[in-house]
């Protein structure tokens, strides 16, 4: 059994009109999905915003509730619970499992709390008695790599990478069996992101960290995942090892996103090429594949035939009518 189990996860939000409030339709922001994450595995789910990336990560966090499909997960000692079922009285305890580290380290920290207080709150939550909060709050500012003393300084007094240190180290506080990262670096620097996206990789070798890490592209998940998930309107295009999916995409909007990372050789000007088109509506996607409008290789059977997400060869799966015949430009 793996650490996480989602499958066939479906997340519709209803539309609604007039005075009544009646529903006239749904916005299907995730209609699908499956995969699993490995004890110590990084999963990097990637995709344009809307694609469904943030509700699935809600719907694991039970921030909210899945329309319906399954979110297995082992808490400890071979146990499974299905997150997206369980009642909210039993799902109190095993938050402590499944922490999350934010997007914007700025809103994330409340300025009014000295960082020592917030990196131990989740313990004084869960009843972890003060002499070993302080313990654990001094262990854990060495683990981020920021000194003992910011435990008694307020966030402000830090840059936006020392504040994600100290959000990864409330994050860690429990122990947790897996870490949710909502586009960790997307609101730092560049060369702040490097070096978070390095903490990542040390935590990840020390801890032996299980992730699912969010982002928006394929520009840093690179180096910090071990598998790449690829969403496009609510459904996924493509699930593989990282390598390989950087090497030989296998669904032509892997490839679109690939062309848009910025080229390493710093030689070569600027971002490449931005995936071309606008993304689907998912209130409205397009019949057939969502991606048809913007797919320079759709034939006529990707406008009315929806593709199914099948293993195209050993570990990998691609939901594309052409995955078998096409061959797609990677990045070296
Ligand atoms: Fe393009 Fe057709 Fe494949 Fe969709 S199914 S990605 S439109 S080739």
């Amino acid at each position: 059994m793996n650490l996480l189990e989602v499958a066939d996860l479906k997340k519709h939000f209803p539309i609604r009109a007039g005075l009544l409030r009646r529903e006239v339709g749904q916005v299907r922001a995730v209609d699908g999905v499956s995969f699993h994450i490995a004890a110590g595995e990084t999963l990097a789910l990637v995709g344009e915003s809307g694609c469904g990336k943030t509700t699935v990560s809600r719907c694991i966090l039970r921030a909210q509730r899945a329309t319906s499909g399954a979110i297995r997960f082992m808490p400890e000692d071979g146990r499974v619970v299905d997150l997206a079922t369980i009642p909210k009285r039993e799902l109190r305890p095993l938050r402590r499992h499944v922490q999350m580290i934010f997007q914007d380290p700025y809103a994330s920290l409340n300025p009014r709390m000295m960082v020592g207080d917030i990196i131990a709150e989740p313990l004084k939550v869960n009843g972890v008695p003060a002499a070993e909060r302080r313990a654990r709050v001094l262990e854990l500012l060495e683990l981020v790599q920021l000194p003992a003393s910011a435990r008694t300084r307020f966030p402000h007094a830090f840059s936006g990478g020392q504040r994600q240190r100290i959000g990864i180290a409330r994050a860690l506080a429990l122990n947790p069996r897996l870490v949710v990262a909502d586009e960790p670096v997307s609101a730092l620097d560049v060369s702040v992101q490097a070096q978070i996206i390095n903490l990542l990789l040390d935590l990840q070798d020390r801890l032996r960290l299980s992730m699912l890490f969010v982002a928006h592209d394929l520009s840093v998940v690179r180096h910090v995942s071990d598998r790449v998930a690829v969403m496009y309107v609510g459904r996924m295009a493509e699930v593989a090892p990282t390598d390989a999916l950087y090497r030989s995409p296998r669904h032509p909007y892997t490839e679109a996103l690939l062309a848009a990372v910025p080229a390493p050789d710093p030689g070569r000007r600027g971002r490449r090429a931005p995936v071309a088109g606008e993304v689907a509506d998912p209130a409205r996607p397009p019949p057939g594949c969502a991606f048809h409008p913007r797919c320079p290789y759709a034939v006529d059977r990707c406008r009315v035939e929806r593709p199914e997400l099948r293993e195209v060869e050993p570990g990998r799966w691609a939901s594309c009518h052409r995955a078998q015949e096409l061959s797609l430009a990677g990045v070296t």
